[in-house]
Protein backbone atom coordinates (compact mmCIF):
# COMPACT_ATOMS: atom_id res chain seq x y z
CA UNK A 1 0.00 0.00 0.00
CA UNK A 2 3.34 2.36 0.61
CA UNK A 3 4.38 2.08 -2.65
CA UNK A 4 1.05 2.65 -4.09
CA UNK A 5 0.82 6.03 -2.10
CA UNK A 6 4.50 7.00 -3.44
CA UNK A 7 3.42 6.61 -6.93
CA UNK A 8 0.39 9.39 -6.30
CA UNK A 9 2.76 11.74 -4.29
CA UNK A 10 5.60 11.70 -6.20
CA UNK A 11 3.46 12.41 -8.94
CA UNK A 12 2.00 14.85 -7.56
CA UNK A 13 4.58 16.68 -6.47
CA UNK A 14 6.06 16.76 -9.87
CA UNK A 15 2.71 18.17 -10.99
CA UNK A 16 3.11 20.79 -8.81
CA UNK A 17 6.79 21.81 -10.12
CA UNK A 18 5.67 21.34 -13.82
CA UNK A 19 2.82 23.82 -13.22
CA UNK A 20 5.04 26.65 -11.59
CA UNK A 21 7.69 26.09 -14.34
CA UNK A 22 4.72 26.68 -16.92
CA UNK A 23 3.43 29.63 -15.09
CA UNK A 24 7.23 30.50 -14.85
CA UNK A 25 7.86 29.85 -18.93
CA UNK A 26 4.39 31.44 -19.63
CA UNK A 27 5.43 34.73 -17.90
CA UNK A 28 8.99 34.79 -19.59
CA UNK A 29 7.34 34.16 -23.47
CA UNK A 30 4.63 36.79 -22.90
CA UNK A 31 6.99 39.15 -21.53
CA UNK A 32 8.14 40.88 -24.81
CA UNK A 33 4.85 41.05 -25.95
CA UNK A 34 3.66 42.67 -23.36
CA UNK A 35 6.44 45.35 -23.48
CA UNK A 36 5.71 45.46 -27.26
CA UNK A 37 1.71 46.30 -26.28
CA UNK A 38 2.62 48.56 -23.76
CA UNK A 39 4.84 50.70 -26.08
CA UNK A 40 2.54 50.49 -28.94
CA UNK A 41 -0.08 52.24 -26.73
CA UNK A 42 2.72 54.89 -25.66
CA UNK A 43 3.51 55.47 -28.86
CA UNK A 44 -0.22 56.01 -29.89
CA UNK A 45 -0.71 58.32 -27.33
CA UNK A 46 2.37 60.25 -28.65
CA UNK A 47 0.90 60.72 -31.67
CA UNK A 48 -2.32 61.60 -30.47
CA UNK A 49 -1.03 64.21 -28.07
CA UNK A 50 1.96 65.40 -31.24
CA UNK A 51 -1.69 65.98 -33.51
CA UNK A 52 -3.56 68.28 -30.82
CA UNK A 53 -0.32 70.08 -30.71
CA UNK A 54 -0.86 70.43 -34.24
CA UNK A 55 -4.69 71.63 -34.33
CA UNK A 56 -3.50 73.98 -31.80
CA UNK A 57 -1.13 75.66 -34.06
CA UNK A 58 -3.26 75.48 -36.97
CA UNK A 59 -6.03 77.77 -34.69
CA UNK A 60 -3.32 79.86 -33.87
CA UNK A 61 -2.33 80.70 -37.32
CA UNK A 62 -5.82 81.58 -38.76
CA UNK A 63 -6.13 83.68 -35.58
CA UNK A 64 -2.76 85.76 -36.76
CA UNK A 65 -4.39 85.45 -40.14
CA UNK A 66 -7.12 87.57 -39.00
CA UNK A 67 -5.28 90.27 -36.99
CA UNK A 68 -2.84 90.66 -40.55
CA UNK A 69 -6.73 90.90 -42.58
CA UNK A 70 -7.91 93.39 -39.93
CA UNK A 71 -5.03 95.40 -39.81
CA UNK A 72 -4.92 96.12 -43.27
CA UNK A 73 -8.32 97.14 -43.23
CA UNK A 74 -7.96 99.67 -40.73
CA UNK A 75 -5.03 100.99 -42.73
CA UNK A 76 -7.21 101.69 -45.49
CA UNK A 77 -9.58 103.08 -43.02
CA UNK A 78 -7.30 105.56 -41.57
CA UNK A 79 -6.24 106.28 -44.98
CA UNK A 80 -9.81 106.99 -45.98
CA UNK A 81 -9.82 109.22 -43.07
CA UNK A 82 -7.19 110.64 -43.49
CA UNK A 83 -8.06 111.62 -47.06
CA UNK A 84 -11.48 112.80 -46.35
CA UNK A 85 -9.69 115.71 -43.87
CA UNK A 86 -8.16 117.16 -46.67
CA UNK A 87 -11.23 116.79 -49.58
CA UNK A 88 -13.14 120.02 -50.06
CA UNK A 89 -16.43 119.07 -51.82
CA UNK A 90 -19.08 117.21 -49.51
CA UNK A 91 -20.05 114.86 -51.38
CA UNK A 92 -16.49 113.56 -51.94
CA UNK A 93 -16.38 113.88 -48.08
CA UNK A 94 -19.14 111.92 -47.38
CA UNK A 95 -18.57 108.64 -49.50
CA UNK A 96 -14.95 108.51 -48.26
CA UNK A 97 -16.72 108.77 -44.51
CA UNK A 98 -19.55 105.91 -46.05
CA UNK A 99 -16.27 103.90 -47.32
CA UNK A 100 -14.57 104.27 -43.74
CA UNK A 101 -17.71 103.00 -41.88
CA UNK A 102 -18.64 100.34 -44.10
CA UNK A 103 -14.75 98.93 -43.79
CA UNK A 104 -15.43 99.75 -39.87
CA UNK A 105 -18.06 97.32 -40.42
CA UNK A 106 -16.29 94.64 -42.05
CA UNK A 107 -13.43 94.70 -39.16
CA UNK A 108 -15.94 94.13 -36.10
CA UNK A 109 -17.26 91.31 -38.61
CA UNK A 110 -13.66 89.91 -38.75
CA UNK A 111 -13.41 90.50 -34.68
CA UNK A 112 -16.16 88.60 -33.86
CA UNK A 113 -15.28 85.78 -36.13
CA UNK A 114 -11.78 85.63 -34.68
CA UNK A 115 -13.73 85.92 -31.20
CA UNK A 116 -14.99 82.50 -32.44
CA UNK A 117 -12.20 80.91 -33.31
CA UNK A 118 -10.48 82.12 -30.44
CA UNK A 119 -13.04 80.32 -28.68
CA UNK A 120 -11.94 76.65 -30.36
CA UNK A 121 -8.35 77.68 -29.60
CA UNK A 122 -9.31 77.27 -26.21
CA UNK A 123 -11.28 74.19 -26.61
CA UNK A 124 -7.93 72.83 -28.77
CA UNK A 125 -5.59 73.92 -26.30
CA UNK A 126 -7.39 71.79 -23.66
CA UNK A 127 -7.15 69.00 -25.96
CA UNK A 128 -4.04 68.87 -25.87
CA UNK A 129 -3.05 69.70 -22.35
CA UNK A 130 -5.55 66.53 -21.94
CA UNK A 131 -3.21 64.37 -24.15
CA UNK A 132 -0.08 65.69 -22.71
CA UNK A 133 -1.25 65.19 -18.89
CA UNK A 134 -2.78 61.59 -20.30
CA UNK A 135 0.74 60.56 -22.56
CA UNK A 136 2.88 61.83 -19.08
CA UNK A 137 0.98 59.47 -16.69
CA UNK A 138 1.21 56.95 -19.55
CA UNK A 139 4.94 57.48 -19.53
CA UNK A 140 5.61 57.02 -15.95
CA UNK A 141 3.53 53.78 -15.69
CA UNK A 142 5.09 51.93 -18.65
CA UNK A 143 8.56 52.92 -17.49
CA UNK A 144 7.62 51.51 -14.07
CA UNK A 145 5.85 48.31 -15.74
CA UNK A 146 8.93 47.58 -17.67
CA UNK A 147 11.12 47.81 -14.41
CA UNK A 148 9.01 45.54 -12.58
CA UNK A 149 8.20 43.09 -15.39
CA UNK A 150 12.46 42.78 -15.67
CA UNK A 151 13.09 41.99 -12.14
CA UNK A 152 10.09 39.25 -12.50
CA UNK A 153 11.48 38.07 -15.90
CA UNK A 154 15.05 37.88 -14.08
CA UNK A 155 13.79 36.32 -10.52
CA UNK A 156 11.60 33.52 -13.10
CA UNK A 157 14.60 33.02 -15.07
CA UNK A 158 16.58 32.57 -11.72
CA UNK A 159 14.06 30.29 -10.03
CA UNK A 160 13.28 28.31 -13.59
CA UNK A 161 16.81 26.59 -13.26
CA UNK A 162 16.87 25.69 -9.41
CA UNK A 163 13.30 23.92 -10.24
CA UNK A 164 14.72 22.23 -13.07
CA UNK A 165 16.53 20.45 -10.84
CA UNK A 166 13.97 19.87 -8.85
CA UNK A 167 11.89 18.68 -11.39
CA UNK A 168 14.94 16.16 -12.51
CA UNK A 169 14.88 14.46 -9.19
CA UNK A 170 11.58 14.39 -8.71
CA UNK A 171 10.53 12.47 -12.22
CA UNK A 172 13.82 10.16 -11.13
CA UNK A 173 11.75 8.96 -8.46
CA UNK A 174 8.77 8.05 -11.11
CA UNK A 175 8.42 4.88 -12.40
CA UNK A 176 9.28 5.07 -16.08
CA UNK A 177 5.97 4.00 -17.63
CA UNK A 178 3.54 6.48 -15.61
CA UNK A 179 6.21 9.21 -15.93
CA UNK A 180 5.72 8.06 -19.87
CA UNK A 181 2.07 8.20 -19.06
CA UNK A 182 1.61 11.45 -16.89
CA UNK A 183 4.41 13.38 -19.68
CA UNK A 184 2.30 12.41 -22.81
CA UNK A 185 -0.87 14.16 -20.95
CA UNK A 186 0.42 16.97 -20.00
CA UNK A 187 1.24 17.81 -23.88
CA UNK A 188 -2.43 17.88 -24.14
CA UNK A 189 -3.54 19.29 -20.62
CA UNK A 190 -1.94 21.36 -18.30
CA UNK A 191 -3.31 19.09 -15.36
CA UNK A 192 -2.18 15.09 -16.56
CA UNK A 193 -3.65 13.92 -12.32
CA UNK A 194 -6.48 15.24 -10.80
CA UNK A 195 -8.46 14.02 -7.50
CA UNK A 196 -11.79 13.13 -7.61
CA UNK A 197 -15.10 15.10 -6.42
CA UNK A 198 -16.96 12.62 -4.97
CA UNK A 199 -17.51 10.62 -8.09
CA UNK A 200 -17.14 13.10 -10.46
CA UNK A 201 -13.42 13.96 -12.76
CA UNK A 202 -11.98 16.90 -11.07
CA UNK A 203 -10.71 18.01 -14.61
CA UNK A 204 -13.85 17.44 -16.44
CA UNK A 205 -16.45 17.06 -14.54
CA UNK A 206 -18.39 14.22 -15.83
CA UNK A 207 -19.40 11.10 -13.89
CA UNK A 208 -17.34 8.36 -13.26
CA UNK A 209 -18.44 4.61 -13.65
CA UNK A 210 -18.42 2.70 -10.80
CA UNK A 211 -15.30 0.91 -11.60
CA UNK A 212 -13.01 3.96 -12.62
CA UNK A 213 -14.49 5.09 -8.74
CA UNK A 214 -13.21 2.29 -6.99
CA UNK A 215 -9.54 2.24 -8.63
CA UNK A 216 -8.85 5.79 -8.27
CA UNK A 217 -10.49 5.52 -4.01
CA UNK A 218 -7.49 2.12 -4.11
CA UNK A 219 -5.14 4.48 -5.28
CA UNK A 220 -3.99 1.99 -8.04
CA UNK A 221 -1.29 3.78 -11.00
CA UNK A 222 -2.51 4.22 -14.40
CA UNK A 223 -6.76 4.58 -13.18
CA UNK A 224 -7.87 7.51 -15.76
CA UNK A 225 -10.85 9.28 -16.64
CA UNK A 226 -12.52 7.62 -19.13
CA UNK A 227 -14.17 11.11 -20.63
CA UNK A 228 -11.07 13.28 -20.74
CA UNK A 229 -8.39 10.82 -20.25
CA UNK A 230 -6.50 12.45 -16.95
CA UNK A 231 -5.22 10.08 -14.28
CA UNK A 232 -7.22 10.06 -11.29
CA UNK A 233 -7.22 9.38 -7.57
CA UNK A 234 -9.51 9.84 -4.37
ZN1 LIG B 1 -12.25 13.68 -16.90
Amino acid sequence: MEELQNWLEDLLNLQETDSRLDRMKTLVADAPKQKKDAQDNLDAQQAAALAAKEEVRKVELEIKGFAAVIDSIDKRRLKLLEQSSSVKDNSTYRALLHEADSLQEQISDKETEELEVMEILDAKKAEFLGCKGKLEEAIGRVEQMMTDLDVRVKNCQAQMSTLEEKRSKEASLIDDEILSRYERIRVKKSTAIVELNEDKCGNCHLKLTTQEVKLAKNRVAHTSCGNCGVLIYR
